[in-house]
């Protein structure tokens, strides 16, 4: 563990980049043009679009498929657009299999708009696999894993549902986003094909939206990247530029982030003015064991429910300072979401009463600041909700 982690340092400052050959520039330049001139017909130096390629962004897509062990990456303008790319692979009549307690945009992007061009999907509990392996039909081509879920970080075992796909000759895609390659590597576990939201930890500092794809199937790569260029979702250079700045600093970031959560899960469960906390390092986890198996850690992401409803949670979201009520995560700023009112309004109340997703549910992304200062942050907020 502590030598893998020893490589991923390495790597995270490393991987993917060259000193730039014309000047030695150290740090890959954003190549901010659109096309490359030819020295004569059919003679160009691998570069002619930017749509198709980019220096920088080839730069970004090798980083990231190594950092993930994986021989290629690509990258989209927006974790969706990396998503609906796997989903284009798809032909009308065929079946896109998915865990429930998902990211509310993969639901929409299946049932609202790939569902009008015939592609069928299901969203099931993935915790019962003898119930998911009924769900898988003779035209399912994907399963889709969360794992841990947002926002009830729900564990699912990635290496027991590769092997039961497997056998029904169906691929695994797992969405990374929550414990990025520092804590949890899904190819390692046999999965086909990673997906990021690089939006969240990859680029850590909340100031770009971007996806990418991940897999070491040369032939899936290849279908992948003819999606890339001919629907054409691509990142800009400067965009680029600023995930692989990002990722230097992904092992200290993520690092520190779990330290923060772990000090924040440890004070939560001790406050009165709280039902529960889930977060996957603490022992009362459901599923703490099966998460330890198949990761070195536990990422950044806390979530708690209030006692009283909805009036709780409205006065903490008032009290809290530090922690900023927006949606999004994963940036070196703490922030806190009310999933049922924010970022999972559009999953229905049933829908969201099942999953446990009650209206005094708070999801809490722990930032890198000073521990002491998020806690005195949430003290402040519960003392607010408990008077
Ligand atoms: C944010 C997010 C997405 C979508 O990514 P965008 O970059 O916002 O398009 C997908 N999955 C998870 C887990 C996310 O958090």
């Amino acid at each position: 563990m502590t030598n893998h982690h020893a490589h991923f340092n390495t790597s995270c400052v490393h991987a993917g980049v060259e000193p730039e050959p014309v000047t030695g520039a150290i740090m890959t330049p954003i190549f901010q043009t659109s096309t490359y001139v030819q020295a004569e017909l059919g003679l160009n130096k691998g570069y002619e679009y930017s749509r198709t390629d980019n220096p920088t962004r080839s730069a970004l897509q090798s980083a990231l498929a190594a950092l993930e062990g994986g021989k290629f990456g690509l990258c989209f303008s927006s974790g969706m657009a990396a998503t609906d790319a796997l989903v284009s692979t798809l032909k009308a009549g065929e079946h896109f299999l998915s865990c429930d307690d998902v990211y509310g945009g993969t639901y929409r992007l299946l049932k609202k708009v790939r569902k009008r061009q015939g592609i069928l999907s299901d969203f099931v509990d993935f915790s019962n696999l003898a119930e998911m392996e009924k769900r898988i039909l003779p035209q399912t081509r994907w399963i889709w894993i969360e794992s841990p879920t947002n926002p009830l970080l729900q564990v699912i075992d990635i290496r027991a549902v590769v092997e039961l796909a497997h056998r029904h000759h169906v691929r695994v895609a797992v969405d990374n986003t929550f414990m990025t390659p520092y804590f949890q590597k899904p190819l390692e576990l046999g999965a086909d094909l990673v997906m990021h939201s690089a939006t969240k930890f990859l680029n850590g500092h909340s100031d770009v939206v971007m996806g990418c794809l991940i897999t070491s199937d040369q032939a899936l790569y290849e279908q992948l990247k003819f999606i890339q260029n001919a629907v054409g979702g691509v990142p800009g250079p400067f965009d680029c530029f600023l995930v692989l700045r990002g990722l230097k600093t992904l092992a200290v970031r993520m690092q520190r982030h779990q330290e923060n959560a772990f000090d924040v899960a440890h004070f939560l469960s001790g406050r009165k003015e709280v039902n529960w906390v889930r977060y996957p390092g603490l022992k009362s986890h459901p599923q703490h064991d099966l998460h330890k198996r198949q990761t070195t850690g536990f990422g950044g992401m806390v979530s708690f429910e209030l006692k009283g409803g909805l009036e709780s949670a409205r006065t903490f979201a008032k009290s809290v300072k530090l922690f900023a009520l927006a949606e999004s995560l994963g940036g070196v700023e703490s922030l806190c979401d009310h999933p049922a009112i924010m970022t999972h309004a559009s999953v229905p109340k049933e829908q969201r009463e099942k999953l446990g997703i009650s209206d005094s549910l708070i999801r809490l992304s722990v930032g890198i600041e000073s521990a002491e200062d998020l806690i005195a942050d949430l003290d402040h907020a519960l003392s607010a909700v408990g008077a």
